[in-house]
Parts: C-alpha cells; sequence; structure tokens
C-alpha cells in the first residue's frame, strides 16, 4: 500500500482526500506504463491547486491522483532506457489530468515521458524547481533563440512573485539581463531584488486596458499572466523583441491588437511545457542544473507534506503562495 491525494467525482459531488491506495489499484488504473516509480518529491503547480480545488477542468478521468510532476528513483522498469535505481523527473505529459500522477508515494509512467535527474540536481531540488521552473527555462531558450541578449534590453518578468516568475528573475538575473519584475505584492519587493530583480513594477501598471502601441521598453518578455498584462507587455515591446507568453494567472483571454506584430516586428511566443518535445525537455534540465543559482533556489523554495498540499491549494490560486511549493510525498 502507498498513500496519494485521490480525487473523486460521485453523486455526493467532488472530494480531495488523501488516502492509502494498493499497488494493484495503480497497475489497474495505468495499464500502459512501463516504469514503476519511487516518487520522493512532487510540486504544488499552479494546474495542480485547479485540480485540487476542482476550480477548472484539468482532470479528465475520474477518479484521479493528481501530480503534474515529480521525481524519485525506478523501482521496475521494462522500458530499455531506464533500470531500476535510475534518478528521474517527470513533467507533464497529461501525468495528473488523464494519467495517474505523481502526488503520491508511487507512480507508473512511461519512460518516453522520463528526463534523467541531471549531474548537480537531487530530486528535492529538481521538484523545487518543478514544472513552473522548467517552464521559466523553456521561455528564457525560447527568448534566447529568437536572439534576445542581455546588451538589447531589459526584460519583464509578470506574475513575479509566483513559480515560473521567481525561477525566471532568477535565471535572467544570473544570465546578466537587466529584469524588471512585475508583481502584484510590494511586500515582496525584498525578496525579488535578492533574486536579482534590478527594478519592481506594480503590476496594476500592466492589468488595466492599454493602448495597442505604448512607449518602446522590453528587449524580451515572459509573461505567466495573460490577458491584459500580455496585451500592455506586448504594446510595450521594443522593435524586433520577444514576448513569451506561457500563463493565464490573471485571465485566458487576449485583448490585444496586431499593431506590435505589424508595425514593430514583436515577435509572440507561446510555451508550452506538457507537450514539449524530450530534446528541448532534456536541455532545459540540464541547464536549470547548471545556472540556477542553488542559493535563489532554496529562497524561491518551501517543501510541504500531501495534507499541506492539499490545504495550500487555494491559497496559491489566491496568489498568496510565494515563490514554488515542492511536496515530500513521504511526509
Ligand atoms: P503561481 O500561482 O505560483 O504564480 C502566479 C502569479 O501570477 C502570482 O504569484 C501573482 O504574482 C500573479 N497573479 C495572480 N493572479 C493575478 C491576477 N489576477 N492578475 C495579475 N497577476 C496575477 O503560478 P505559477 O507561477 O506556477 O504559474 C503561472 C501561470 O503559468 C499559471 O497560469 C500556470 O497555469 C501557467 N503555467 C503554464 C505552463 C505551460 O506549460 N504553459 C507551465 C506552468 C505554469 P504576483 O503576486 O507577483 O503579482
Amino acid at each position: 500500500m502507498f498513500d496519494a491525494l485521490y480525487l473523486e467525482k460521485t453523486d455526493a459531488g467532488f472530494s480531495a482526500t488523501r488516502r492509502s491506495l494498493s499497488e494493484d489499484e495503480l497497475k489497474n488504473a495505468t495499464p500502459d506504463a512501463d516504469v514503476t516509480l519511487r516518487v520522493e518529491y512532487s510540486a504544488l503547480n499552479y494546474k495542480d491547486a485547479l485540480a485540487l480545488t476542482n476550480r477548472s477542468p484539468v482532470v479528465r478521468r475520474w477518479p484521479m491522483v493528481p501530480g503534474i510532476d515529480g521525481a524519485g528513483i525506478v523501482e521496475e522498469s521494462t522500458h530499455a532506457g531506464f533500470a531500476p535505481g535510475d534518478r528521474v523527473i517527470l513533467n507533464g505529459w497529461g501525468v495528473g489530468e488523464t494519467h495517474w500522477g505523481c502526488l503520491a508515494q508511487r507512480a507508473r509512467l512511461r519512460g518516453d515521458w522520463l528526463v534523467p535527474l541531471p549531474d548537480g540536481l537531487d530530486t528535492r531540488r529538481a521538484m523545487a524547481i518543478g514544472t513552473a521552473g522548467y517552464t521559466a527555462m523553456l521561455c528564457v531558450m525560447m527568448l534566447q533563440r529568437q536572439g534576445v541578449t542581455p546588451a538589447q534590453g531589459e526584460i519583464l518578468v509578470t506574475g513575479a512573485a509566483g513559480g515560473v516568475g521567481s525561477v525566471a528573475v532568477a535565471l535572467l538575473a544570473r544570465l546578466g539581463y537587466r529584469v524588471v519584475a512585475s508583481t502584484g505584492r510590494r511586500s515582496e519587493e525584498a525578496y525579488l531584488r535578492g533574486l536579482g530583480a534590478s527594478e519592481i513594477l506594480d503590476r496594476a501598471e500592466l492589468s488595466q486596458p492599454g493602448k495597442p502601441l505604448q512607449k518602446e521598453r522590453w528587449a524580451g518578455v515572459v509573461d505567466a499572466v495573460g490577458s491584459h498584462t500580455l496585451a500592455n507587455a506586448c504594446a510595450q515591446t521594443r522593435y524586433r523583441g520577444t514576448v513569451t507568453a506561457c500563463g493565464l494567472a490573471q485571465g485566458m483571454d487576449f485583448p490585444a491588437s496586431v499593431a506590435p506584430f505589424i508595425l514593430r516586428g514583436v515577435k509572440l511566443i507561446g510555451v508550452d511545457s506538457v507537450m514539449c518535445p524530450i530534446e528541448d525537455r532534456r536541455e532545459a534540465w540540464s541547464r536549470l542544473a547548471r545556472e540556477l543559482d542553488h542559493d535563489a533556489l532554496e529562497r524561491i523554495t518551501q517543501v510541504v507534506g500531501l495534507d499541506d498540499a492539499l490545504r495550500l491549494a487555494p491559497e496559491l490560486l489566491a496568489g498568496n503562495v510565494r515563490g514554488r511549493t515542492a511536496v515530500d510525498v513521504n511526509r
């Protein structure tokens, strides 16, 4: 038997509980898996919080064990790429949505989904980074692939005190970019400056409807917020600058005009972590192991147990959780 968070929808409604499950239940729920993982750490991501609170239709199969990411040790494998004892990371691929996930002491996964834990990371650090941090790195990679360099100007990071934002600020500052962190929490100014932000912008300056073209400021943008914030970020991006869009904390809408794209050659790049090809995942994780300052990661991270993940989910959605929340599934 092993412990897991368990989401159910019955005639009595939705429930999210911690419970003990059997290996047989896990096997029956994951017939296409070829690797059994002893999960050590998972994380509380924005999407997990949506699933745990049933706030939006993240879960598409019931009952579900949530947890879109995890890191642990391979226990059994019939996949050629992995053997018992290997340490691995899992992000996305519908895990925690359509396939039983990692907010559990055991998970059965497909070897094709796994990335070997790179040197320089342990499973705790990997999940302190988690899907949010790995997505932040994908955004950084996209900015760099578009040729955005520190010499070209400032980078705007929105939702800066959240998981994606915190890691993006730390990574970009370490790479030598001047980072402007947009946050709704003035109280997090010292935290964000500690991660390397040069300037703090009140998110209210970006969150209201704005003009289609505004004063050019950003060489690049990492946006975790969407809606008017993304529209204003595009309207303020410099000639041929690049905006990466990965989140919807303000909203899923995009009330913008084409003006920044057709008059300034601004590029808007969507960043998806869930179905991202394995080569980009490997690159992102090996760069995170090398380039994310470990002290900064510690400052960003809190580690909680499975019960706490349930308790913290609504807080995270309310924007009250700072940085990253790793989950020690054995707690
Ligand atoms: P967090 O909840 O940790 O952070 C989100 C941050 O957004 C908050 O901390 C807050 O930052 C800001 N925010 C919250 N509400 C609002 C609002 N109404 N208006 C403006 N800003 C707001 O989540 P994550 O960082 O983990 O994820 C951020 C987004 O990225 C989510 O939408 C998530 O779904 C998405 N995401 C997408 C992925 C992908 O594959 N594309 C992968 C991972 C995440 P502050 O307090 O600093 O203002």
